[in-house]
C-alpha cells in the first residue's frame, strides 16, 4: 500500500519511507534541502505529518558540532507540532487528525528505575535523542526540520485544542525545560523566583511561573528588553550589569533558574538566595565552573541542575500551557530562511524562538 502524504512517499509496506527534509550534510555546513529515509510506521507508532518545528540553540551546537562529534547528515528539531497522518495497528493513544507533539527525545530503555518514575529524560540507559543519535536497531534519528517523522506513541504527546501548533512547538523543549524544575522547586504562590537570561528559554520560565502564581524576577544583563519581560508576566527586572542588583536582592529569593550557556559568577548569584534557596541550572557553559561551597554552606542553600522533563510530566506541561493561554514568542519562518535564523539566534536577534513553517521544506 502505498500512502500518499504530501511530498513525502509512503510505502507501507517498505521498511521505510522518503522523507523531504534540511539537513546539515557535515559539521559547520550550511543547512540544505534533502530527502532522508524513515522507517515505515511499525506497530506501536505514528506518523506525524509536520506542521512545525521550532530552532533551538542547540541545533545550532550539534549541526557545528559543538558538543562533540554529530552524526551526518544531520536533520535538527526537537520543537515538533504537528497531526497524525498514520497510526500503527497497536496505537491506542492517538488516530488520524490528532495534534500531537515530539520533544527532545524519542525513546528510551523504559525498564530502569527512572523509567518507571516517569523520568525517561535521566533514563540510566541514555534516552534516545530525537536526533543526532542512534535508535534500537543503530539507525540514525532524524528531528522535526522535516515533513514527517515516526515516533513511537509513547513518546508522542498531545496538543490541546486550545493552543495554536505554531506557538506549542516551541513548548516541547524551552517550555518543558524550564518548566520541570519550576515545577519540581515549588515555584507558586509567595515564592520568589528568579529567571537568569530572558531568551527561548528565558521567556518561558517567565510565563510559567507567573503562571504558576510566583513572584518573577528577570536577571539579564542589561535592560535592554525590560518592557518585554514586564509584559511577560515579570514583576521585577534587574540588570546583572550592574553590581547594585546583587546588593539589593541579596538573601532574598527562594529559587533560582539560570537559562544562560555563559559562565556565571556563582558565588554572587548564590548569594541572592534565602536560607534553603536553590540555583538551578538549565543552560551551561562548556567549561567547567568553580564556586567557593561557603556560599552553599551558610544558608543551606542548593546548586543544581535540571534536563527538560518526562513524558508525564511534558503531557502536564503542555495542559498547564494550554490552560493559562501559555505559548511561545514566536517569528515563523520559511525552511530556506533556517541558516539566517541560526545566524539570527547567534546574534540574540530573536524574540524569542524561530519556527519553521514545514510546509515549505
Ligand atoms: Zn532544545
Ligand atoms: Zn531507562
Amino acid at each position: 500500500m502505498v500512502l500518499s502524504a504530501g511530498d513525502s512517499v509512503v510505502d507501507m509496506t517498505a521498511q521505510t519511507m522518503i522523507v523531504p527534509a534540511y539537513a546539515a550534510p557535515s559539521a559547520k555546513a550550511p543547512l540544505e534541502r534533502t530527502t532522508i529515509e524513515r522507517r515505515a510506521v511499525g506497530a506501536s507508532d505514528v506518523l506525524i505529518d509536520v506542521k512545525y518545528a521550532g530552532i533551538c540553540h542547540s541545533d545550532i551546537h550539534q549541526a557545528r558540532d559543538g558538543w562533540g562529534e554529530g552524526i551526518f547528515p544531520m536533520v535538527p528539531g526537537h520543537e515538533i507540532a504537528g497531526v497524525v497522518a498514520a497510526v500503527g495497528a497497536d496505537v491506542t493513544k492517538f488516530k488520524v487528525g490528532d495534534r500531537v507533539g515530539v520533544g527532545c527525545m524519542v525513546d528510551s530503555c523504559r525498564e530502569c528505575e527512572n523509567c518507571r518514575a516517569g523520568l525517561e529524560q535521566y533514563c540510566a540507559k541514555g534516552n534516545i535523542q530525537t536526533y543526532n543519535a542512534l535508535d534500537k536497531n543503530g539507525e540514525p534519528t532524524y528531528g522535526g526540520y522535516s515533513k514527517h517523522i515516526v515516533v513511537d506513541e509513547a513518546f508522542t504527546l498531545r496538543i490541546p485544542d486550545g493552543l495554536a501548533l505554531d506557538v506549542a512547538a516551541p513548548l516541547l523543549c524551552a517550555g518543558i525545560t524550564t518548566y520541570s524544575p519550576l515545577a519540581h522547586w515549588n515555584a507558586g504562590p509567595g515564592k520568589k523566583v528568579a529567571v537568569v537570561g530572558l531568551g527561548g528559554l528565558g521567556h518561558m520560565a517567565v510565563k510559567i511561573a507567573h503562571a504558576m502564581g510566583a513572584e518573577v524576577t528577570v536577571l539579564s544583563q542589561s535592560l535592554r528588553k525590560k518592557d518585554d519581560g514586564l509584559r511577560l508576566g515579570a514583576d521585577h527586572y534587574y540588570a546583572t550589569s550592574d553590581d547594585a542588583t546583587f546588593e539589593q536582592l541579596a538573601g532574598s529569593l527562594d529559587l533560582i533558574v539560570s537559562t544562560v550557556s555563559a559562565p556565571l559568577p556563582l558565588d554572587k548569584y548564590l548569594g541572592l538566595l534565602k536560607t534553603d534557596g536553590a540555583f538551578v541550572n538549565v543552560g551551561a557553559p562548556e567549561e567547567p565552573v568553580s564556586l567557593n561551597l561557603f556560599s552553599l554552606i551558610l544558608g543551606r542553600r542548593s546548586l543544581a541542575g535540571s534536563g527538560i522533563g518526562g513524558i508525564q510530566e511534558t503531557q502536564e506541561m503542555l495542559d498547564f500551557c494550554a490552560e493559562h493561554g501559555l505559548g511561545a514568542e514566536i517569528e515563523v519562518i520559511r525552511a530556506e530562511q533556517i541558516n539566517e535564523a541560526y545566524e539570527r539566534v547567534l546574534a540574540s536577534d530573536v524574540r524569542y524562538r524561530f519556527v519553521i513553517d514545514a510546509d515549505t521544506i
